[in-house]
């Protein structure tokens, strides 16, 4: 499955971080690395961690493609 993470957006809370490590990191304290497509085993993971992102950031799925336009 593919996100986007819309980082004009990401206030790097690292929530995100926190609940899907292997998807999301933070290096520096600015700048967020997330891996595009998600590996099935992760899933449930990076759905808790769009939910939780404060600021929505987190696009997930189908609202790749509708969110992009
Ligand atoms: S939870 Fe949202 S704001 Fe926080 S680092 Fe992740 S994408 Fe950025």
């Amino acid at each position: 499955m593919q996100i986007v993470v819309d980082l004009t957006r990401c206030q790097a809370y690292a929530q995100c971080v926190f609940l899907a490590p292997q998807v999301f990191s933070l290096p520096g304290e600015e700048a967020l690395l997330y891996r595009p497509a998600v590996p099935d085993d992760q899933l449930e993971r990076v759905h808790q961690a769009a939910a939780a992102c404060p600021v929505q950031a987190i696009l997930v799925g189908e609202e790749v493609s509708s969110g992009a336009r």
